[in-house]
């Protein structure tokens, strides 16, 4: 995820780029760079950094005048953060000029062949491939920027949202999207692209949206003209008058970013499976454990360290590797093992998870665990992070930037990515058919659109939100696969809304927390239709026979639960070891809910910081 910008028209495109996107900041911000035509020149700047990192060098290093710009401000996906990866990237002649927003997933067999076609290439993006397919399409077909762009695109697998130019052609520019947002802002002889409508909201609030699948040819002084990109036809554009400002904008349209987080879940899931699951051919692809197989092979046991909420994503993954891949895990809290002189054997895999990539307790569990002869895999969000960086190997975390401080697609990313890496070992070590493979890899897929269905409960969990919101306790509840989620239930409401809360396994309840269960106190119990079922249930039983509030998670069409909770939120059924991805969902709202009506502030809780780069 990033912010893209452009400008064609009759203004200085620089202003209008660089203030779009100081706007676009909080969709990535690990680097950016902007490029400008006058006429003569292609002019560009790009840096590692911020967008006032990038505001000093252009201004410092080169003429900004120009009617005609495009930048970017990156959330890297292939390659490190690093000048050269920034965008724009050129085609290797230098006409040809794009910025981009999203994967392009068959990247590296496309570049294979462009490599063969003797192109060459600077950067390790896989945007700088896809502008070389461009310009190899123009050069081989002979066909305009517009054509050429989209018999390119027809050759890629993946998401994008781009900009294009041709220094040849500077009243021109081609934008399409597939998965990435994409916004033109229509003026008097001007267009405005943007990832969303806030960079150009002073200057115009007509916009158009592009679909999914839509390209569109903009040219100035003429009018707008949008294609399917997959069957070439035409498509009326739909100007939309903006009602929206900045801020609202920014967000998405949503109250906080906690709630368009929780909202882009099913995106940041496919996101994050997306290239690595190839359901039709049956394989996992996943670079960081392919190469490094034996490794896997060979562990012993997998030590998985980390804090907070990637912490109950490890606990999820000790659940999954063990019933699937038949290997011992440990899930560690990194806090506690840098300090307590834990056994750590060469034989060890050890797995670090942290959505920054840069939490200093898992960094310094990093770092003794390789002192010790481990080896060990990174698994972060944050490309180029810290902890990518000193792993021997890792895989990335495809949830583009989270900016409310309570983890939400963080940790159900991490479980998609901890469960493609059990579902390779397993497979690898011989532990499951290539038919239950198969149907555990069309399960994975679906889930994006069951997270869609169970987001669809919103205004009932907002219903029992309002109920409970003045309790003072809360219990959660979960069994098997369920109880690191109760966990998380309750992480998620002490953080946001400051109620006490705690998570249980359900079945040790009786040793101790079910003193505190009177009329006063809600229990959440995940009650899912898989999974010790009838044991929960009993459970809910024993909460009911003492008079406490039960709201079940239950497993769409359920009864037995329905009959005796409270109140009952479904989610989708799926596969066991699959469920966490969807129970976690209402736990989510209800906090955040909660949060709200108690006026907290969602994003930025007190007390807490996104990234604990301190011990
Ligand atoms: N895949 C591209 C890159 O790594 C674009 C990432 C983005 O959306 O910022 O540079």
């Amino acid at each position: 995820m990033c912010g893209i910008v452009g400008y064609i028209g009759h203004r200085e495109a620089y202003p209008v780029v660089l203030n779009g996107l100081k706007r676009l900041e909080y969709r990535g911000y690990d680097s950016a760079g902007i490029a400008i035509y006058d006429g003569s020149n292609l002019k560009f700047s790009k840096t590692k950094g911020k967008v006032a990192d990038l505001q000093l060098k252009m201004e410092s290093e080169i003429n900004t005048s120009g009617t005609i710009g495009i930048g970017h401000t990156r959330w890297a996906t292939h390659g490190v953060p690093n000048d050269v990866n920034s965008h724009p990237h050129f085609s290797n002649s230098g006409e040809l000029v794009i910025i981009h927003n999203g994967i392009i997933e068959n990247y590296d067999p496309l570049k294979k062949e462009l490599i063969k076609r003797g192109y060459t290439f600077k950067s390790d993006t896989d945007t700088e491939v896809l502008v070389n397919l461009i310009e190899d399409v123009q050069k081989k077909e002979g066909v305009k920027l517009g054509k050429a762009v989209q018999i390119a695109l027809n050759q890629t697998i993946g998401a994008y949202a781009i900009a294009v130019f041709d220094k040849k052609k500077p009243d021109e520019i081609v934008v399409a999207r597939l998965g990435s947002p994409l916004a033109i802002g229509v003026g008097e002889n001007e267009f405005f692209i943007a990832s969303d409508a806030s960079p150009f909201l002073e200057f115009t609030k007509e916009a158009i949206y592009l679909e999914d699948g839509e390209m569109a040819v903009i040219r100035t002084h003429k009018e707008i003209k949008i294609r399917k990109i997959h069957d070439d036809s035409l498509v009326d554009p739909y100007v939309q008058e903006l009602q929206m400002n900045l801020e609202q904008i920014e967000k998405g349209g949503y109250e906080h970013f906690m709630l368009k987080e929780i909202y882009e879940q099913p995106d940041a899931i496919r996101d994050t499976f997306r290239g690595r699951m190839l359901v039709n051919e049956g394989i996992i692809r996943m670079a960081g454990v392919d190469d490094n197989i034996d490794k896997f092979l060979n562990a012993k046991r997998i030590i998985i360290v980390a804090c907070g909420t990637s912490w109950h994503a490890g606990l999820v993954a000790e659940y999954i590797f063990e019933e699937l891949a038949r290997v011992p895990v440990e899930v560690e809290y990194a806090s506690e093992f840098r300090y307590r002189n834990p056994v750590i054997d060469k034989d060890d895999v050890v797995i670090a998870i942290s959505q920054s990539g840069e939490t200093a307790d898992t960094m310094a569990a990093i770092k003794m665990a390789k002192e010790q002869g481990a080896f060990v895999f990174g698994v972060c969000n944050v490309v180029g992070s810290s902890i990518s960086r000193e792993t021997h190997a890792g895989a990335y975390t495809h949830a583009g930037p989270e900016i409310g401080v309570a983890s939400t697609k963080a940790f159900t990313t991490q479980i998609t990515v901890l469960t493609l890496m059990a579902l390779q070992l397993a497979k690898r070590k011989g532990k499951i058919s290539t038919s239950d493979f198969h149907k555990y890899l069309v399960e994975l897929e679906s889930i994006p659109n069951k997270v869609t269905l169970a987001l669809k409960s919103n205004e009932h969990i907002e219903e029992v939100a309002a109920i409970y919101k003045n309790t003072k306790n809360c219990l959660y509840l979960g069994r098997g696969f369920n109880f690191p989620v109760a966990l998380e239930g309750a992480l998620k409401l002490k953080e946001i809304s400051y109620i006490h809360a705690e998570g249980y396994p359900a079945a040790e309840m009786k040793h101790g927390p079910i003193a505190l269960i009177d009329e006063e106190m809600p229990v959440v119990v995940i009650a899912t239709k898989k999974g010790h079922y009838e044991k929960v249930v009993s459970n809910i039983q024993e909460i009911k026979s003492r008079s406490g509030k039960i709201i079940g998670i239950v497993t769409e069409g359920d009864v037995d639960v329905r009959d005796l909770a409270d109140h009952v939120i479904e989610v989708p059924e799926t596969i066991e070891f699959l469920t966490p991805l969807l129970t976690t969902i209402p736990l989510q709202l209800l906090s955040y809910h909660i949060a709200v009506m108690l006026g907290k502030n969602v994003d930025q809780p007190r007390n807490l910081a996104k990234s604990v780069t301190v011990e």
